[in-house]
């Protein structure tokens, strides 16, 4: 099969059989073999009727519904194990997305080699309330994930080769920095393709409001962090820990040091307390202790995690 393509939705029935329509006729015409994956997010709507109803009438439509709605990331994750096709597309249900892009990125995974070709809503037809901070998100999730030729991160409409989406592991939110899923996982050539975007026809976005912006930091953070260090926490916790261990001890020294020496000198000698160099080694000392046991949880931790020995193997003879 040539393409899976992956649609995740919540409460979008006005817009599938349209949607449906378009792929079709569209992946006919490029004689492209297809699969089309609705993963219905809990949806309160008859979303779920019409998917029963269009695959009734195709073989090639399939489907997953969740019991609640678990977020997009979870109907990918989903639409990502089920899928079978050479390259796997995902775009949102509610038109936004056009189908017409479908062969051309399908051409840029088989032919130009690309493991990863995300969207890019060059003009985008969205209120300025949305556009606004996703710029800002933009710049910083290339800073943070280093890959510097991505413009929309949080494009829906992306291509895969099958075995990136085989190999990475979308949870919580993470659909948005799926890209730096994949660099992570090592498929390095990700590239971009502008693609048309349209007004959404019917319904209402799903993702409004502050929170997400709070929620889309933080998951950029500990993404950051368990690339960096998820492996090794005692490289750097260890290694903070001994530091400050360190400095507390060069300043204990100087504290106990002068008390001895005023005391062989007969001075008088002054109360280690008085000193500042006292409480820099307290807190030193005892920070430095605090940071290696962390480090050392994290090691049994990451010791007794499953996917410790979860390597992503390329080829094998
Ligand atoms: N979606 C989903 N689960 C959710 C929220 C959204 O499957 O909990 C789907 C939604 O139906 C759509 C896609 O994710 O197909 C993108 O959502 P939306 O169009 O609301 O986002 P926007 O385009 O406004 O960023
Ligand atoms: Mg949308």
């Amino acid at each position: 099969m040539n393409i899976s393509i992956v649609i995740p939705l919540y409460n979008e029935d006005e817009s599938l059989r349209e949607l449906h329509a378009w792929i079709h006729k569209v992946c006919e015409a490029h004689s492209l073999t297809y699969e089309v994956i609705f993963i219905d997010d809990g949806s309160t709507d008859s979303s779920w009727k019409v998917i029963e109803d269009l695959s009734q009438n195709n073989n090639n439509v399939k489907g997953i519904q969740f019991r609640r709605n678990y977020g997009k990331s979870a109907a990918l994750y989903c639409g990502f194990i089920k899928a079978q096709g050479d390259v796997v597309i995902t775009m949102d249900a509610d038109l936004q997305d056009s189908p017409d892009e479908i062969p051309e990125l399908y051409k840029m995974i088989t032919e130009d080699h690309y493991d990863l070709v995300s969207g890019y809503k060059k003009k985008r037809y969205d209120p300025l309330s949305k556009t606004i901070p996703t710029k800002l998100f933009n710049a910083t999730a290339r800073k943070v994930s280093g890959i510097h030729n991505l413009h929309d991160f949080n494009c829906g409409l992306k291509a895969y080769r099958k075995d990136v989406v085989k190999s990475i592991e979308v949870y919580g939110e993470m659909h948005r920095y799926i890209p730096y899923l994949a660099k992570n996982a090592g498929f390095t050539k990700i590239g971009e393709k502008i693609v048309h975007h349209q007004a959404r026809k019917y319904g209402s976005t799903k993702f409004g409001g502050l929170n997400r912006f709070v929620n889309g930091y933080l998951d950029l953070l500990s993404l950051w962090f368990l690339n960096t260090f998820g492996r090794k926490p005692m490289h750097v916790f260890g290694f903070l820990g001994s530091l400050m261990f360190f400095f507390g001890l060069i300043a204990s020294i100087i504290v106990g040091g002068s008390k001895l020496y005023a005391l062989a000198e007969g001075i008088k000698a002054p109360l280690v307390t008085d000193s500042p160099y006292f409480y820099i080694a307290l807190t030193m000392m005892l920070m430095g202790t605090q940071m290696f046991l962390t480090g050392f949880i994290g090691e049994l931790v990451s010791r007794n995690a499953s996917e410790r020995n979860e390597y992503h193997i390329k080829n094998e003879i």
